[in-house]
């Protein structure tokens, strides 16, 4: 597994290991690149921390890759990106900071495959159980708009 050098690979408490920045990003950087290990899977084969591209199309890791450490957060700093295949910041990120995505911005239902589970991110807005973007309401997914993955935003409409 390559390892960025401005990230490391710690743990964060109540969520396993995570990703933290070792540099000051600025909002729009390219934090990694998914140019390694891209595997392409439906959901009946799709690990646990493959990202939803589309309906049953799932970018899964093979062998495991840094991006599979990305943890959630309801106060992401970064976001999604398929079509330059990586994430951006989507805000400053300082030294020490976790690298988070909001998995409700890529996953349409987590439900399904029982990959619900309890957030800890410990933010104002947290959601509490993290099942998937079908599972919020209207106006939450409306919020998450610029976040969101082509097929989340086709979802939307
Ligand atoms: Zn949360």
């Amino acid at each position: 597994m390559k390892i960025p050098t401005y990230v490391k690979l710690a743990n964060i408490p109540n969520k396993g290991k995570g990703l933290v920045s070792k540099k000051h990003m600025k909002k729009g950087e390219m934090v990694l690149k998914f140019d390694q290990g891209v595997t392409i899977r439906p959901n009946s084969t799709a690990s646990i921390t493959a990202l939803q591209i589309d309906e049953d199309t799932f970018l899964d890791s093979e062998p495991t890759q840094i991006r599979d450490f990305l943890n959630h957060s309801c106060m992401p700093n970064v976001r999604i990106d398929f079509d330059k295949m990586g994430c951006f910041s989507i805000r400053a990120i300082k030294p020490g900071d976790e690298i988070t995505f909001s998995y409700v911005t890529t996953e349409y239902d987590l439900a399904i495959k029982n990959e619900a589970f309890q957030c800890f991110c410990g933010e104002k807005n947290c959601i509490g159980i993290v099942k998937g973007f079908k599972h919020l309401n209207k106006e939450h997914q409306i919020k998450l708009k610029p976040l969101l993955t082509p097929y989340l935003l086709r979802k939307l409409h």
